[in-house]
């Protein structure tokens, strides 16, 4: 079902033109209320009314993350905070967290995008929607929850965890469609069947997958676990959270992005060039209709490619492929974004340590497990008052991982120089996941 008919269906040229008419009202809002932008644009010499068509793309200078850390928590903003109903921010502490504002126009929006998503799953007031993505500063949860409140579904606000309690809701109010992680998905199925569930025979008929990369063969996994369809759904909090691109039941390849709200490029990520479409680069993402942190060509760090082709569903906009990979050291752990530096940040707090660690990535059953090794300081190491100290370092590193990162990591902690000894092939990172 394709629930606004109007927009969603509207022929590529009108599509180039609306975006070409809404962007030129975004940059003119932006270069005079944002005194980023207004800094940005003056130092690529260029002035918003010089934007007249799509091939005036490349002269916009981009957004990037730093961009976004360096005017925390509020420099972006577009409107006064008096206008803000909403804010939503990543995990880190204050020098590398980024915030994220909405109107209450903002909200409408992203709940229509939503519930375009939830009805592209063929999903309707008549359906029962368990939402186990996480609720609070993440968007996953509350995205979700409003965009199926629009289309009058019955939602369950699940959030994460709570396995076995998630499991007993799904056998008692038989929710017909499931809404998570894909790798939480699957630890479900696991904990279901441990304990004698069949989790075929839920009522379950389509789930809506994302926040972190999945290959195919996951996606056959859970359809397997469930016997459901498995949808991608994909989002950034940045320009706005889930609902930016979404897979529809017709055509089972790729997601269609939301074109009347947002621009997407591809881009080489290490020239900045666009690309033509359906080559593969990383993803940018222009914002056409958010009000309170519009966002002018905001580098995703995603690599994924354009389709073109005509999807049978009818729908015009165009499709990205899924995304399994980036240009950049973040990581997304149990639907996380991590960088190093967040790591490395937390670390140089911590008085007794050395900021050299390691951080392995790596499988627990379906779930993401994380062990952190640190070097201890000489001096903790030779006069602390032993075992004790340790044991308090580590309590630290663990509770300021999981306060501001949201994981919670194995901690090993290591003699000084035995993490720098093995320089050369040393890696920060070691993610032993596959996608
Ligand atoms: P989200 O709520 O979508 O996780 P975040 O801002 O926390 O929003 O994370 C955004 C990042 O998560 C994206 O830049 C991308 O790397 C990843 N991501 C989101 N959805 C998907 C998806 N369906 N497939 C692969 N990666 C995804
Ligand atoms: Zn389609």
């Amino acid at each position: 079902m394709i629930y606004n008919e109007e927009f969603e269906t509207l022929p590529r040229e009108a599509i180039r033109a609306l975006q070409v008419k809404r962007l030129q009202g975004v940059l003119q809002r932006v270069y005079h209320t944002v005194g980023y932008y207004k800094k940005a644009f003056d130092a690529a010499g260029i002035k918003p009314d010089d934007f007249q068509a799509m091939a005036d793309m490349h002269r916009l200078p981009f957004t990037n993350r730093k961009d976004l850390r360096e005017n925390y928590p509020f420099g972006l903003f577009a409107v006064p905070m008096s206008s803000i109903v909403r804010l939503h921010a990543s995990s880190g502490t204050s020098g590398v967290s980024t915030v994220f504002g909405y109107t209450r126009h903002d909200i409408d929006i992203w709940s229509e995008l939503m519930a375009r998503s939830l009805a592209a799953a063929g999903l309707t007031k008549n359906d029962i929607v368990h939402n186990a993505y996480g609720y609070g500063l993440f968007t996953g949860g509350l995205g979700l929850h409003y965009g199926a409140e629009k289309i009058g579904a019955s939602v369950i606000p699940m959030s994460g965890g709570n396995t076995k309690r998630q499991i007993m809701i799904l056998q008692d109010f038989g929710p017909t469609a499931i809404c998570s992680t894909p790798s939480y998905a699957l630890h479900l199925a696991e904990e279901g069947k441990a304990q004698g569930v069949d989790m075929k025979s839920l009522k379950l008929r389509v789930g809506i997958f994302g926040a972190e990369p999945w290959s195919k063969a996951i996606c056959a996994e859970i359809e397997q676990a469930f016997s459901i369809t498995a949808l991608n759904i994909f989002g950034l909090s940045e320009v706005m959270g889930p609902g930016i691109a979404m897979e529809c039941l017709e055509g089972r390849n790729g997601m269609h992005v939301f074109e009347d709200h947002f621009i997407v490029e591809t881009i080489n990520p290490a020239t900045g060039e666009i690309l033509p479409e359906g080559e593969e680069g990383e993803l940018v993402f222009t914002t056409l209709t958010k009000e309170a942190f519009p966002l002018i060509r905001y580098r995703s760090g995603d690599i994924s490619r354009l389709i073109t082709e005509p999807c049978r569903c009818g729908r015009s906009h165009i499709r990205m492929e899924r995304v399994v990979k980036r240009s950049d050291d973040m990581l997304i752990i149990r639907g996380i974004n991590v960088f190093p530096s967040q790591v490395e940040a937390i670390l140089v707090a911590i008085e007794g340590l050395e900021p050299h660690y390691q951080l392995i990535v790596d499988k627990a059953g379906a779930l993401d497990s994380v062990e952190l090794q640190v070097e201890v300081s000489e001096k903790i190491f030779s006069e602390s008052g032993g075992v004790k100290d340790l044991q308090n370092i580590e309590r630290r590193i663990v509770k300021d991982m999981k306060d501001y990162l949201g994981i919670s990591p194995r901690v090993k902690l290591v003699e000084p120089n035995t993490l720098q000894r093995q320089a050369g092939a040393f890696k920060k990172v070691i993610d032993k996941r596959k996608f």
